[in-house]
């Protein structure tokens, strides 16, 4: 239980990997703030279980990522109703496959604004009052996609490496503080958002669902396995801990190999 007393933010926690993490968060004592899309009973049902669970505070709030002021107050009502903001994990993401020459301007926009531009929002509402208490850590979630590219992948990519080059720029003006800030990399994990991915694959090429996801992880994760939320969510407690105090701007890939290539 090494974060009792602790209070946590995971923005997207409703899905897939920042599910996973609020589960190991809340597993070592920490409460934890929930934030995300989805319907509105499995969402309450999903925090009072956490926190009957795990025996911890469990608050739910449903900023949009893509808006600077809801990502501000989803910070100022995490002070407000947990006491303070010690952990924050920058998890909400979205994807989008296109060609540059056809990708949405749109769609460009809503993936720097969630995977991105949140992430500056959140920091620097949250880290005054980290420093007030001189201690934090700051977890972003970026991807493989912010240390290599691929096709098709734009905005993606371009997001996922700025989420790389803020988390370093974080850590250097934190870093005679006992506030760190690092991003973990994961490589394909298998959540609604890369379903989708294989789903399209599926259609396109004629063939099922299993060949699809082998096909996928064939084309870039050696390991030929996915990771899973849990893997990230025991790397995400791990840099909370005392032995991670000089981990600091850094990236841990949980990506089968995908980047060693
Ligand atoms: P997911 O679709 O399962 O979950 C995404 C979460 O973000 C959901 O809770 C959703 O409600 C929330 N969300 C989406 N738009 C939002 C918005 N505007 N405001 C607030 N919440 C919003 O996806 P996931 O695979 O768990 O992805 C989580 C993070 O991990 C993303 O940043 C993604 O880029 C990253 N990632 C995923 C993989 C993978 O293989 N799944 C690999 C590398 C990185």
């Amino acid at each position: 239980m090494q974060l009792k007393g602790k209070a946590a933010v995971v923005t997207g926690s409703t899905s897939g990997i920042g599910l996973g993490i609020a589960r190991a968060l809340a597993a070592q004592g920490a409460s934890v703030m929930l934030n995300g899309f989805g319907d509105a009973a499995e969402i309450e049902q999903l925090r009072a279980g956490l926190s009957s669970e795990h025996n911890v505070k469990v608050a739910f709030n449903p900023a949009d990522m893509s808006k600077g002021n809801e990502v501000a107050g989803l910070i100022a009502a995490a002070e407000a109703e947990l006491g303070s903001v010690d952990i924050l994990v920058n998890n909400a993401g979205i994807q989008f496959v296109a060609p540059i020459e056809s990708f949405p301007a749109e769609r460009w926009d809503a993936i720097i604004a969630i995977n991105l531009t949140s992430c500056f929002h959140s920091i620097s509402a949250a880290l005054p009052a980290m420093r007030k208490r001189g201690w934090g850590r700051i977890i972003n979630i970026a991807s493989a996609h912010g240390l290599v590219a691929s096709a098709q992948k734009s905005a993606y990519v371009a997001a996922k490496h700025g989420v790389v080059g803020l988390t370093k720029s974080v850590a250097l003006e934190t870093a005679t503080t006992a506030i760190t800030c690092n991003a973990i990399c994961p490589g394909w994990v298998l959540t609604p958002l890369v379903q989708k991915q294989i789903d399209a694959i599926a259609a396109r090429e004629g063939i099922s669902l299993a060949q699809a996801q082998s096909k996928l992880l064939a084309e870039k994760q050696p390991s030929l396995a996915f990771a899973t939320p849990e893997d990230i969510g025991a790397i995400a407690v791990f840099l909370t801990s005392n032995a991670a105090a000089q981990i600091r701007g850094t990236t841990i890939s949980v990506d089968g190999g995908w980047t060693a290539q």
